[in-house]
């Protein structure tokens, strides 16, 4: 028989075996929270909960250790410490070339491509480093719910690609946790202004300056009566934002102020990591106060710097008026005005810039809404949200929206986009095609995401043929392609040909979680599709066209014949014969042909052949 164990511990609301965590995995700062039956609460120490810096310091022996310890001593251990990994996340190394320059370690090309640390000779991925993070995490919500934690809620900025999303989930499970659900962070962030106050439908705009991100979001809450289904309805009509804009911006331009007016602050490398940190005191300390001063211990010694408000001002200004522009655009994408935005949210530690406040005030013209901590406010919509999967709330209902448009590949290049931008998930939407060519038994679909208008500078998210279309003449057999994006945005797309009911589908894994056999295919395709330049399209173009020609001249010529001249009949056939001549070779390599060329001779193909489908028609008439 067990024995019943005396505690001595305070009382804790009851968990359920196997709880599900709301995480906020932030550029800057990282919070789990859960949802207890009395409300949403950050979990940790203190009496706001915990709040990790996402700052992880990997030591020569092989120790690793994450938040304010790695943070306080970054200047001293610059070459083994990593912030914002969350700038690399899912990105490639040449994607983010950019960025490198930001980041105290060296940035190198890690495996398959993607953007990774350098770090005691070891390569350190982004998601490695994120994985650390998500493991103290899970470390602080088992020791305050008293029970194993497996499973959460994630938040990620609301421009993140699939890629991007896919390594958030890659690093949750390499900290050993499922991630349930992924979620853009201003959805969270309404979902914890939303529980329990709607009482109308309204309109937010939530505005979300972060360390390293920045995301402005347009949504609705609908309270249940009206939307018809009983619960509360977060419906976001747009989003827009930038993933490379955040307050470390504003350390790094401060720090860099200094440095231009005192060149010798920077004598050595770590200096500048030392003056961005003294940099991001004297920003927090400037929430209040005209002015301020702190210490920097730079090689040539310790320094006192100065900022004043009005320093920072001018600092955060192009900072703060590319934010208003992504407002801007998030407005004009949802088909709304200011006028029409009921509540304004601030989220994100770097709202609390004065500067910040006062121009999104002056924007939306009316004061922001911050009843709750910028700072929490993520993540205690990420555990709401959790309660939700859970089951434990019913009462809300959350739609999210499609970050990137979704299409296939057409003939020349061109995209057709089936699903736009800014669409709410879960989606569906179909469109009819057919084939270009006579008898054509396959048809390869190019799934494609993005805004370009060619499919050469979208995203590749995956290529399948369907197979066994039975031959008919270009353009009769009605190809039917489906898109269909599920609650977590995993996107299946099927193609079924209608008369014969011939099917093929695909379920989209984007290029980032591939094995290698996969990548290096799809690398090697999207690497064959960008060579494909336009004068092959052209070349594919003109033979398909000309060979429709050849065919109907042909049969209008048995036809008609007699009724003909026959030194006219002699050119039309030399003619007919220079075009399947150059046809014939397109179809053998269509590099070999001179499209130029091709060109004229259809041409003048089809000002001959007009006399011979004149006289053909004429006969049918006659008839
Ligand atoms: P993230 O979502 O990117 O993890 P947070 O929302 O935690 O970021 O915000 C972190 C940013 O907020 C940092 O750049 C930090 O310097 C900034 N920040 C925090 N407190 C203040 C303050 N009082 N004034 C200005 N900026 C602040
Ligand atoms: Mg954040």
């Amino acid at each position: 028989m067990p024995e019943p164990i005396a505690s001595t511990e305070r009382p804790r609301a009851p968990v359920p075996t196997d709880p599900i965590v709301g995480i906020d995995l932030g550029t800057t700062n990282s919070l789990v929270a859960y949802c207890f039956d009395s409300g949403p609460r950050v979990l940790g120490g203190g009496s706001g909960g915990a709040i990790v810096p996402s700052v992880v310091r990997f030591h020569p022996d092989g120790i690793v250790t994450v938040g304010d310890a790695p943070r306080r001593a970054r200047a001293a251990f610059a070459s083994e410490t990593v912030a914002s990994a969350k700038r690399l996340m899912g990105r490639s190394a040449r994607e983010t070339a950019e960025f490198a320059r930001g980041f105290s370690v060296p940035v190198v090309e890690g495996p398959r491509g993607i953007a990774a640390f350098a770090i005691a000779g070891r390569t350190v991925t982004p998601h490695e480093v994120a994985a650390e993070v998500l493991r103290e995490l899970r470390t602080v919500a088992e020791a305050d719910l008293g029970t194993q934690v497996r499973r959460a809620v994630i938040t990620v900025p609301a421009y993140f690609d699939d890629a991007q999303r896919q390594a958030t989930r890659d690093a949750a499970r390499l900290a050993g946790l499922e991630a349930v659900r992924i979620v853009n962070e201003p959805t969270a962030a309404a979902l914890a202004y939303g529980i329990g106050q709607t009482r109308r439908a309204e309109r937010i705009a939530v505005y979300d300056l972060g360390g390293g991100t920045f995301d402005v979001t347009v949504l609705d809450i609908v309270p249940g009566e009206d939307a018809g289904t009983g619960a509360d309805c977060f419906q976001v009509l747009a989003t827009a934002g930038d993933t490379a804009l955040g307050g470390d911006d504003v350390d790094r331009a401060v720090a860099r102020r200094w440095i231009e007016a005192d060149p010798a602050l920077a004598a050595a490398d770590h200096d500048r990591a030392a003056l961005v940190e003294a940099a991001e005191r004297a920003k927090v300390a400037l929430s209040d106060g005209a002015s301020v001063r702190v210490e920097a211990g730079v090689s040539a010694g310790v320094r006192t710097l100065a900022l004043t408000r009005a320093e920072l001002d001018a600092v955060c200004a192009p900072l703060v008026a590319r934010t208003l522009e992504a407002c801007a655009r998030a407005l004009r994408d949802a088909q709304t005005t200011v006028a029409e935005i009921d509540r304004v949210v601030l989220v994100g530690g770097s709202t609390r810039l004065a500067c910040v406040r006062e121009a999104v005030a002056r924007f939306f013209g009316k004061e922001p809404y911050a009843a709750l901590d910028p700072d929490r406010v993520v993540a205690l919509g990420a555990s709401v949200q959790a309660a939700i999967v859970a089951g434990g709330r019913r009462d809300l209902l959350l739609l999210d929206v499609i970050p990137l448009s979704l299409g296939i590949e057409t003939v020349g290049g061109a995209v057709a986009k089936l699903v736009m931008r800014n669409s709410p998930m879960p989606a569906r939407a179909h469109e009819r095609f057919s084939t270009s060519k006579d008898g054509q038994t396959s048809v390869r679909i190019h799934v494609l995401q993005g805004e370009r208008e060619l499919a050469e500078h979208c995203r590749s998210l995956g290529t399948f043929d369907l197979r066994g279309i039975p031959p008919m003449p270009a353009g009769i057999p009605q190809i039917e392609v489906a898109f269909a994006i599920d609650q977590n945005g995993v996107l299946s797309v099927t193609a079924v040909e209608r008369r014969s009911a011939c099917e093929a589908s695909i379920q989209v894994v984007p290029s980032y979680g591939l094995t290698q056999e996969e990548v290096d295919r799809i690398e090697r395709e999207s690497l064959e599709n960008a060579r494909a330049d336009m004068t092959l399209h052209r070349v594919i173009d003109l033979r398909v066209h000309s060979e429709l020609d050849l065919k109907w001249i042909g049969e209008a010529l048995a036809r008609v014949r007699t009724a003909l001249d026959p030194s006219y009949v002699a050119d039309l056939e030399r003619a007919m014969s220079d075009v399947r001549e150059r046809c014939d070779a397109a179809a053998r390599d269509p590099r070999s042909v001179e499209p130029d060329a091709f060109n004229a001779a259809k041409q003048a193909l089809d000002r001959l052949s007009m006399k011979v489908h004149e006289t053909a028609i004429a006969d049918t008439l006659r008839r």
